[in-house]
């Protein structure tokens, strides 16, 4: 599987100490130094998940500033996001895995939220819709539930969104109770490791997206459920990714994924790693 990023993902966007931090990137861009290079979305392709106001409130950022409590943007934000909106396209596009930042799966139609100023893995896959692909299954492994994703397609029964995350836990949502006949939210216990998200894996998401029948699943890949990541209170192993991305890739004909969260920057590249080849183990 080949990896797309944007070698300004390490320069714009700066957000100081914060933990989604350019350095991220760096870290991953040194540890795959083969990666292709992804593109700008347009601005239509980002109104097919967000609404005009929305885009224009991001555009029109020309200095620091708040959009929520924890998500800083500047300047050079619109950029960064263009480009991984477009590079998330690229990699889905092509079966790819787009390194990029900022993430996306807490951004809903209208609003920046926990870090996230664009859903990179929604307008992804309204862009593969637009070339033609009907079922698209979307599966988020990040720690956090990917509330933004499931905002955009709550009434859209051509997309197939299941969360597995920690919970209760930031941001409150993805409890047992939000259910519906395309969204399937797995909360997971505090201090959940590989068993219980392989078991989870298993017996709740495979049945649920075999029964959908997607024919590409994307995934919103974030490493912040591993043991040593500062935001949040779960023990997956690298082993732990690598076996989830053989069973996402495992759901359909095609697979590609985004990056989501994942802030130790001294682990994040040997989990990515160990992802790529559990996307790429099958067969
Ligand atoms: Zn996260």
């Amino acid at each position: 599987m080949n990896v797309y990023s944007h070698a300004d993902f390490a320069r714009l966007h700066p957000t100081g100490h914060h933990p989604e931090r350019p350095e991220r990137l760096r870290v991953l861009q040194d540890a795959f130094p083969g990666w292709l290079e992804g593109r700008a979305a347009t601005e239509e392709e980002l109104l097919r998940s967000h609404t005009p106001g929305h885009v224009a409130r991001i555009r029109a950022i020309d200095g620091p500033t708040w959009l929520d409590p924890d998500t800083g943007a500047s300047e050079t934000s619109w950029e960064a996001t263009l480009l991984a909106a477009g590079t998330a396209i690229e990699a889905a596009e092509r079966g790819g895995f787009a390194l990029v930042r900022p993430p996306g799966h807490h951004a809903s139609p209208d609003r920046a939220m926990g870090f996230c100023l664009f859903n990179n893995v929604a307008i992804a896959a309204r862009a593969l819709q637009a070339n033609g692909v009907e079922r698209v299954a979307i599966v988020d492994f990040d720690v956090h539930h990917g509330n933004g994703t499931q905002d955009v397609f709550w009434d859209d029964d051509s997309v197939f969104f299941a969360s597995l995350h920690q919970w209760p836990f930031y941001p409150g949502s993805g409890g047992p109770q939000e259910q519906r006949e395309t969204t399937l939210n797995v909360p997971m216990s505090a201090g959940s490791g590989d068993e219980e998200y392989v078991h989870a894996f298993e017996h709740t998401v495979e049945p649920a997206v075999a029964r959908f029948g997607p024919d590409v699943v994307l995934v919103s890949a974030g490493f912040d459920a591993h043991l040593e990541d500062p935001l949040a209170g779960m023990n997956v192993t690298a082993d732990g990714f690598r076996e989830l991305a053989r069973r996402c890739a495992a759901l359909a004909p095609r697979c590609a994924a985004v990056l989501e969260g994942g802030y130790n920057l001294e682990t994040l590249p040997g989990l990515v790693s160990a992802a790529l080849e559990g996307f790429t183990q099958n067969g």
